[in-house]
């Protein structure tokens, strides 16, 4: 046992849980998983883009043939707001403290400042707009070119999660040598959504060793009958981290967090219902992507045919 009961200091006081500054893959993904946890995410999304730049992008998984800039920028963002994010179209021109010194005070180029609890950079050029965070004068590093010097943001500054000096400022991009590719950008932000996730759990009352949970489904099939009983979790929970927990396990703090652990654990189980289910819906938002010309000259013409027959024998005798 270490300190004693710690009550939960994060009440809903912002207008967002997170605001995530550029809507590129690093922050979309940083975005997909902070909004699947249940925080409040914002995506402020506009200026200057290095995927923008980007001729084809091939290497992206998943993509065999590759694909162009505008339909991966649609459907990363249309997956970020399926997760539940907000996007705001607005170049974020300062990111400040609060009066009260506890969260930060957006300000956009247009549209009225967002406050927020937590704020992610994720923007591979910039970082302009955190220079009034930086008391300590460590953000920025001096660079040569030539005979010219010119300071940029250093990418030493966050650590490998993503967290940074200043409390509740995480940097997903830029970041040394992970941003060299989309998919790299990607990884980098679910990691520091990963630890952002943890961190907001961990002021809610759970500790680390509970907070850092992962965001899977599971098959409901693979559940043994046991575990179908709310009862064997709480066991479960109980031989795993009773001993470790900072405070005693029959407080309200320790109760509270291992419900809401049992809570995380059951819901993502399915069934095999719920994954056709999800499966078809996965398909058909897939189909509405495509491009109607390409898709019926992917279809040959025999295909085309078998089909047609088959409808006409289903059909046949019917008025
Ligand atoms: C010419 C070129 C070709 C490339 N080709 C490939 C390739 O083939 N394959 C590959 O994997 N990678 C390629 N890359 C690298 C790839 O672009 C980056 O690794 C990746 O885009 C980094 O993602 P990011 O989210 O960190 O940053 P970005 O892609 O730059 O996304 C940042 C987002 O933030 C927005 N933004 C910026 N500033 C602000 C602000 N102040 N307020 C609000 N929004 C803001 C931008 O509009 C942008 O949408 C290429 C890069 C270049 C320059």
């Amino acid at each position: 046992m270490t300190a004693g009961p710690r009550e939960p200091v994060e009440q809903v006081e912002f207008d967002h849980d997170i605001v995530i500054v550029g809507g590129g893959p690093a922050g979309c993904s940083a975005g997909i998983f902070t909004a699947r946890a249940g925080l409040d995410t914002a995506i402020f999304d506009r200026g200057r883009s290095s995927l923008k730049q980007c001729a084809h992008l091939e290497n992206f998984l998943g993509f065999p043939a590759g694909i162009d800039i505008e339909s991966f920028y649609e459907r990363i963002h249309d997956h970020a707001r399926t997760a539940g994010c907000e996007f705001v179209a607005d170049l974020v021109e300062a990111v400040e403290r609060t009066d009260e010194g506890d969260g930060f005070v957006v300000t956009p180029a247009e549209g009225d400042s967002h406050t927020a609890r937590r704020v992610v950079a994720a923007t591979r050029y910039d970082g302009e707009y955190l220079r009034g965070l930086d008391d300590d004068e460590a953000m920025f590093e001096t660079k040569r070119y030539g005979e010219e010097e010119y300071e940029r943001f250093d990418r030493e500054y966050a650590d490998r999660e993503g967290r940074t000096p200043v409390d509740g400022l995480y940097v997903a991009s830029p970041s040394a040598a992970v941003d060299m590719q989309a998919i790299m950008a990607a990884g980098r932000g679910a990691r520091v959504a990963h630890r952002l996730i943890a961190d907001s759990r961990i002021a809610e009352g759970w500790w680390e060793a509970v907070a850092d949970r992962s965001d899977w489904v599971r098959r409901r099939a693979e559940l043994d009958e046991e575990w179908t009983d709310r009862r064997r979790w709480v066991e479960w929970f109980d031989n795993r981290y009773a001993a470790d927990a900072p405070v005693e396990s029959d407080s309200e703090r320790y109760e509270r967090v291992r419900s809401a652990v049992i809570d995380v654990g059951r819901a993502s189980y399915i069934d095999p219902a719920e994954i056709t289910a999800r499966k078809t819906t996965g398909q058909e938002t897939l189909a509405s992507y495509l491009d109607t010309e390409a898709v019926l000259d992917s279809i040959d013409d025999e295909r085309i045919r078998e089909y047609l027959d088959s409808t006409a024998e289903r059909t046949a005798g019917e008025p």
